[in-house]
Formats: structure tokens, sequence, C-alpha cells
């Protein structure tokens, strides 16, 4: 269970992509959604998003890494919102796969070269 909070109200909620239950809020663009997920448990400590709630439902807005944000933001859209493999751990799955088949096909190629002998 994640506990986030609306990035529009502070209100607590429960998952960084729900819709907030105080204002309605619901993030949808890729920004909304990095500032969403940031504002969750996955990045600070309960304490530290009861402190950032209390700065945004006093009215003074949160200082968002912006940078940070922006990354984020561009790893959501590029994968379409879905948290794909990394490349590296894909090669990592493949490889040994991979090494296997031809070592398969080495020893396949080696019988039958001494069969043919
Ligand atoms: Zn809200």
């Amino acid at each position: 269970m994640t506990l986030a909070i609306c990035v529009r109200c502070g209100q607590e909620k429960v998952g960084a992509l729900t819709p907030c239950s105080s204002c309605g809020f619901l993030p949808r663009s890729f920004e909304d959604l990095a500032k969403s997920i940031t504002l969750s448990d996955r990045h600070y400590d309960r304490e530290a998003l009861w402190h950032i709630a209390d700065r945004i439902r006093s009215g003074k807005s949160f200082d968002f890494d912006e940078d940070a944000i922006a990354r984020l933001a561009v790893e959501l859209e590029t994968d379409g919102g879905n948290l794909k493999m990394p490349l590296g751990c894909q090669l990592a799955v493949w490889t040994p796969v991979v090494v296997m088949c031809l070592l398969a096909a080495a020893l396949i190629a080696l019988v039958i070269y001494l069969m043919a002998g």
C-alpha cells in the first residue's frame, strides 16, 4: 500500500496515481504523474510526507526538484507509463540463453562431424 499526498491540496491518499478524495485531483499529465509519485512513500518517509502535506495545506507550494521531476516525467513518457525492464536487465536474461544455444549448436555440429568421419 502506497501512502501519498495530493499535490494540489495536501490530502493524504492511498496510491500515488489515485484521484484525491478531498479535491478530486487526478494526475494525468506526465509531469503531474511524476510529482504524484514523488510525493509518496516511495520517495519520502511518512514523517517527511506529513511535513510536505502541512506545507501544501497551508497554501505554500512544495519546491519540487524540477530536474528530478523532468527526468521522471520523461521516463514515464518513454515507458508509456509502464515500468519496463531496462535494456541491461534484458541482456542479463538473454545472454546465457544465447550462449547455451550456441554451445548446443557447436555440440551438434561436433557430433555430426564425428559421425560423418
Ligand atoms: Zn487534493
